[in-house]
């Protein structure tokens, strides 16, 4: 179990035994830990040799005080797919996708939501709200219907039908609002106010990081059972498609713990923001040298998780981009719509257009000669593809007359369609 709460930017330390959202000056909280106690029972041996099959096999490092107290649905332990070489992919000789969609709900989401809900309903709250505009809906949901609690969901009305559907279908109580992302948070916090609802919005609680930053202890355990590999290491570069920060904010969290832990050196992978062309804060505050990211104006993108405008974790990401010598991309729809289909026909993976998002950007930084092929490079594919159908043409299709014997002539004439 954590030890305290610390603010993020000033340092104030928070009781941990009460439902805490933002530190006293609006800056996020982050939990921290005696690692120094734990440092010769929690090994990457032991945890090899348990039979936790979710992420809360990292339990020390998060806020329980034993597996068995949390609220799961068997998210992490997610694969790390060696890429073959194939097509555009052919050079890249250590090139792998940590496949997301394989979490509950679909997404990665499902980590944060999984230690917020835990720590949440641990300390009494009885109902939880956050605005969304996409995977986090679902998520949240689910992980609420599991813990017994009520889930209030504020999404703008252009939000994709799959997150609405979903959230309905696990008895969310929905709202859609003729607005952007922000406007449904100032409606979570006036709610919060007047209902007494738990605020679970990204970063504004402490634990969604504690959940994502799980995705960066699984890396060296994927790699020491990678082929080619086999080695307890992390990778050169990380490739991270970046909303509001929190995976990008964890995993940096998570390979400075593992280092206090003695599980790794002072290394660290250069770490990649990747942000759609029509909603890049990040992008253009690591571009300009500036600590913070003011809202982006007129943000959009086909990618839902990518389009959040402003990030209360904005300076946190930008450190970590900077200590770690990485960078920050962007990407067009179009770009990360092609990525898309490459991931698809080359791997056998449907990605969404965040994990398009990333290849698309490790192409780009390859052309650049900022990145070498035979690199070791994990791209993140965030979440399913099967969320985002509604974005995916498939218009012209050949419609087969059965009645007809020489229906299948048109089989013939079929050229791929690529
Ligand atoms: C939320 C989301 C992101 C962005 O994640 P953050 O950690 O908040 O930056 C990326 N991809 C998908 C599919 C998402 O749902």
């Amino acid at each position: 179990m954590h030890q305290r709460l610390k603010c993020s930017a000033t340092g104030t330390q928070l009781p941990i035994d009460v439902l805490q959202n933002l530190g006293p000056t609006g800056k996020p909280l982050l939990a921290e830990y005696d690692l120094e106690a734990i440092r010769d029972r929690f090994t990457p041996d032991a945890v090899r040799t348990r039979d936790v099959r979710s992420m809360w096999k990292f339990w020390e490092v998060m806020p329980v005080d034993g597996p068995e107290e949390a609220v799961s649905l068997g998210e992490g332990i997610t694969p790390l797919l060696s890429c073959e070489q194939r097509g555009p992919f052919a050079d890249y000789r250590s090139l792998f996708i940590k496949d997301e969609s394989f979490n509950p709900t679909g997404s990665f989401k499902a980590r944060g939501m999984s230690a917020a809900v835990t720590r949440a309903r641990a300390l009494g709250a009885r109902a939880v709200a956050l605005p969304s505009a996409g995977n986090a809906a679902g998520a949240a949901t689910y992980y609420a219907a599991r813990a017994g609690m009520e889930c209030y969901l504020f999404m703008p009305e252009d939000t994709p039908p799959a997150n609405i559907i979903e959230s309905v279908v696990g008895g969310a109580h929905v709202f859609l609002v003729n607005g952007l992302i922000s406007d449904c948070g100032k409606l979570v916090r006036q709610g919060c106010d007047r209902f007494g609802w738990f605020d679970l919005s990204t970063l504004k609680e402490p634990f969604r990081v504690e959940g994502k930053k799980t995705m960066g202890y699984e890396l060296p355990f994927d790699f020491e059972a990678a082929p080619g590999i086999q080695e307890f290491t992390l990778p050169d570069v990380i490739f991270y498609p970046t909303g509001g920060g929190t995976g990008l904010i964890g995993m940096w969290k998570a390979f400075d713990e593992m280092e206090e832990l003695g599980w790794i050196d002072s290394r660290r992978p250069r770490m990649v923001a990747v942000q759609a062309e029509g909603c890049a804060p990040i992008v253009k505050a690591f571009e300009e040298g500036a600590d913070h990211a003011p809202l982006f104006p007129n943000a959009h993108t086909v990618a839902a998780g990518l389009r959040v405008p402003i990030a209360v974790g904005d300076f946190l990401m930008l450190q970590a981009l900077r200590k770690s010598q990485g960078t920050a991309v962007r990407i067009s729809d179009r770009e990360l719509m092609q990525g898309v289909s490459e991931i698809s026909r080359c791997q056998g993976i449907y990605a969404c257009p965040e994990g398009g998002a990333v290849w698309m950007a490790c192409q780009k930084l390859r052309a650049q000669g900022w990145l070498k092929p035979e690199e070791r490079i994990v791209l993140f594919n965030t979440g399913t593809g099967l969320k985002y159908n509604h974005l995916m043409n498939v218009s012209g299709l050949p419609t087969l007359d059965h009645h007809d014997p020489k229906c299948l002539d048109q089989v013939a004439n079929t050229t791929e369609r690529l």
